[in-house]
Order: C-alpha cells, then sequence, then structure tokens
C-alpha cells in the first residue's frame, strides 16, 4: 500500500484549524498528529499553506445537451478542470428525457463518466416525467446510492412539472430517504415575458435577465419551500440568485423548516451589469437563473456567513462564444445557457470571501465541501480531514496569486467570465483517494481514475 506524508501545513476543516501532519495509507487518511515521523513513499512538505479537505461541487452539467447543442467539457475535461481548481468530488445531473426511464437516463450518464472522470463522482437525477412507474424507479434509485432527484418549475414543455407531480415526488422522498433539489423559478411567467420581449423585437443577451424578475424566482422558492413543508420533508434550492429567494428561505429556516440552498461564485461576483457590455459579449454570462443587480453580492455574500445559504457550488455548464452562444445571435432565448465555473471556485471564494473577512477559514471549508458532503450523503466519507475519511485533499497556497484567462485554466470553453481577474489563494497540490493528481499545478491523474459514489440517505 503506498504511504504519503504531508508536514508542517495548517489543517483547515469545518470546525478545527491547527499546525499538523497527515498520513496517508492507501486511499484513506490514517493518522494524523503533530510532528509524525513515520516513513513514507512520498513526503509533501506543506509549510505556510492550508490543508483543505478535497472540494465538492454539487452541481455540474458535463457533456449535457442543451436546446441542439452540447456543454463544452466531458468529464475527462471537466473533471480534470475540477482537479486543478481543488475540487476532487462532483455531483452531476442525469436527464431523464420524457418517455424515458430513470435508469436509462442513469446508465446513459454513468456511461459519459466511465473511463473519463478524473476524480469522483455522483449523480443526481432530474426527473422530467412523474408516473407511477418512476416513482418507483425513485426508490430503486436510492437504494443504489443515487439519492437525490432535481426538479423544475421552469422550462415548460421541457423540464417543467406541475405542482401535482413536484409534491408527488416530495412525498415519495419522505418514505425512500431522497432529498429534493429545485430549480426555482416561475417557468410559466417568464415564458409569456420571453414571448412578449422576443415580439417586441427585442433579441439582445439581455433581455435573457430582463425577461427572469427576480420575484419569479423569489415566488418559486417559497411555493418549492411550501410545498416541501406540506410533504413534510427536506428541500434544497439550488442555484440561488435572487435577494427576494433567499428572503424566503431565511424565513423558512427561522421557523424551523430544513429549507437549504446554495448559490454560485457567478452570483457573488458578476451582475446585471455584465449584460450591458458591448456587442454580443452579454451571451456569456446568459445562464438561469440570470445576474441579478449588483446590491444582491452583499444579501448572498451574508446568507452564507449565517447560514441562510449552506453550500457553493458551481453550475458549471460551459458553451463556447463560437458555434454555441453564437446559435442566439439573433434571439436571446436561443442562446444555450450556462457559463463555466468548475475551475475556479475555490480561489475566487478565497479571494472574494476569506480575505475581504466576509467569510472565515472553516466557514469556507464548510461552504466548499463538508456541508455540500453532509447534505448529499457523502460525510464523512468526503467533506473533512480526518482518521478514515478519503485522502482527497487539497494542499492550497493562500499567498499566490494568478490571473483568470480562458488561455491558462483547464475548461474546453473558449471564454472566462472572470477573464483578467486577479485572485490571491491557488490549488497547489491535490489528492484524489490518496494519489496526487494535481502536482504543483501539473495534472498527473488518469483519465478514469474516479468512481461513482454510492450517496447515503438523509
Ligand atoms: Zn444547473
Amino acid at each position: 500500500m503506498s504511504t504519503l506524508l504531508i508536514k508542517n501545513g495548517t489543517i483547515v476543516t469545518a470546525t478545527d484549524l491547527y499546525k499538523g501532519d497527515v498520513f496517508v495509507e492507501g486511499e484513506r487518511i490514517t493518522t494524523i498528529g503533530t510532528a509524525l515521523t513515520m516513513p513514507a513513499d512520498r513526503t509533501i512538505d506543506a509549510t505556510g499553506k492550508y490543508v483543505l479537505p478535497g472540494g465538492i461541487d454539487v452541481h455540474t452539467h458535463l457533456d449535457m445537451p442543451f436546446g441542439g447543442s452540447t456543454s463544452a467539457d466531458d468529464f475527462e475535461s471537466g473533471t480534470i478542470a475540477a482537479a486543478h481548481g481543488g475540487t476532487t468530488t462532483v455531483v452531476d445531473f442525469a436527464i431523464q428525457y420524457r418517455g424515458q426511464t430513470l435508469h436509462h437516463a442513469w446508465e446513459t450518464w454513468m456511461k459519459k463518466a466511465e473511463g473519463k472522470a478524473a476524480i469522483d463522482y455522483g449523480f443526481h437525477m432530474i426527473i422530467t416525467e412523474l408516473s407511477d412507474q418512476v416513482e418507483q424507479e425513485m426508490d430503486a434509485l436510492v437504494a443504489q446510492g443515487v439519492t437525490s432527484f432535481k426538479l423544475f418549475m421552469a422550462y415548460p414543455g421541457v423540464f417543467m412539472l406541475d405542482d401535482a407531480s413536484i409534491f408527488r415526488a416530495l412525498l415519495r422522498t419522505g418514505q425512500n430517504g431522497g432529498t429534493i433539489c429545485m430549480h426555482a423559478e416561475n417557468g410559466g411567467v417568464i415564458d409569456v415575458l420571453v414571448k412578449k420581449a422576443l415580439a417586441e423585437g427585442k433579441t439582445a443577451p439581455k433581455y435573457h435577465a430582463l425577461t427572469r424578475p427576480a420575484r419569479a424566482e423569489g415566488e418559486a422558492t417559497h411555493r418549492a419551500i411550501a410545498l416541501a413543508e406540506m410533504a413534510g420533508v427536506p428541500i434544497y434550492i439550488v442555484h440561488l440568485s435572487a435577494a427576494e429567494a433567499l428572503e424566503m428561505v431565511t424565513e423558512a429556516r427561522d421557523r424551523g423548516l430544513p429549507a437549504y440552498a446554495e448559490t454560485c461564485p457567478q452570483y457573488l461576483f458578476l451582475s446585471y451589469d455584465n449584460y450591458e457590455e458591448p456587442g454580443f459579449d452579454g451571451a456569456k454570462y446568459v445562464m438561469s437563473p440570470p445576474l441579478r443587480a449588483r446590491e444582491t453580492q452583499d444579501r448572498l455574500w451574508r446568507g452564507l456567513a449565517f447560514n441562510d445559504l449552506q453550500a457553493i457550488s458551481t453550475d458549471h455548464c460551459p458553451f463556447c462564444m463560437k458555434e454555441q452562444k453564437e446559435l442566439g445571435k439573433a434571439d436571446f432565448s436561443k442562446i444555450p445557457n450556462g457559463a463555466p465555473g468548475i475551475e475556479t471556485r475555490l480561489s475566487l471564494v478565497y479571494d472574494g470571501g476569506v480575505r475581504t473577512g466576509r467569510l472565515s477559514l472553516n466557514r469556507f471549508v464548510e461552504l466548499t465541501s463538508t456541508s455540500p458532503a453532509k447534505i448529499f450523503g457523502l460525510f464523512p466519507r468526503k467533506g473533512t480531514i480526518a482518521p478514515g475519511s478519503d485522502a482527497d485533499i487539497v494542499i492550497f497556497d493562500p499567498n499566490r496569486s494568478m490571473r483568470l484567462g480562458a488561455k491558462t485554466l483547464h475548461m474546453k470553453v473558449d471564454y472566462n467570465p472572470y477573464e483578467g481577474r486577479e485572485v490571491t489563494g491557488v490549488t497547489d497540490t491535490v489528492m484524489s483517494r490518496g494519489k496526487v493528481i494535481v502536482d504543483g499545478g501539473t495534472f498527473t491523474g488518469r483519465a478514469g481514475s474516479g468512481s461513482f459514489l454510492k450517496r447515503a440517505t438523509r
């Protein structure tokens, strides 16, 4: 069994912060202490650096078809980029298209990942049609470690479920222990606004944002939580972007309801102003929900600090400007929705969150690793540095800076939403189940070495 000793680093978990050494045997952490002296196949000196649990990104869309195009990163390029950025686990979305079984969807996405993923992965199952048979399949998938499901209140005719189906799915998780994740935007209202804008000749990218009001997200978030409350089950709101939606989550949590929500770096660092960039550049930021008013950023940071928001994921769903985003040159509603982010999460949140004093180091680890691991049934195998946990470890240099740009990052997409932005706090070395997969910034892992993670129920 190969052994690895990480010396002299500052170990950071969601609760602890101390100088220490970590000893890894095979795929697991076995010993933590000070001044460990056991012989190891390799010793890494982490002096002056943080030793963090590997990042967990529970919202990615690799190799995902959308509107006649496919997201630019597949499971190979996407997970390699993730590793460069200190993420060692992704939970991606497998889509049930109408007329298909959940199992068919699951197998399709398992094939996409197999032999390609360089880090461990799991799946949430997107349900777009709910029948009695699909409800039974939910139980079977939970038993196989696919313990969360995503439903849409937006995209009528494609992904959207009606309230009755949503309620039935929620009730079902009360029996099988799964968790429902919700895309909360009022799809009916948005559809009407989109049609109206197009009829008025408003075709530029900014109209994507102007036809998806913050209140449409607030309303759907409220409804999603109310449906979960009536079903007596928890709910997890994905990619929360609007202050109106955050208020609904906060109100529910104040009442003691198990309502959870994530936000994403794009909503913390970018804003509606980006849609006003010249020419067609606003298309870079076309994603759903859209970027919001700049003032919202402070509200979201506060939500993260005070635990009204529990996780930061990326919603990584890259489409190139060339040939992909361009599909919507004459009609914003045809711009593929999504942006790249799988690689830049830790550096952005460290730089903009920890260095500014908005988040403690512990909270940074909790939001990017521990809390998503707990919510989605991966803890304590993932999400912490502890004896017995998988040796998914990031050595993070808090003093090194880098300039973000499409050319130097590893995501397979021809632009970056943070192009030119300088961040301090960079992933240096990364271990996935005890193997060094990023060594001083160079990828040394292997496509296909990631394994499917069977996740636990609540
Ligand atoms: Zn998404």
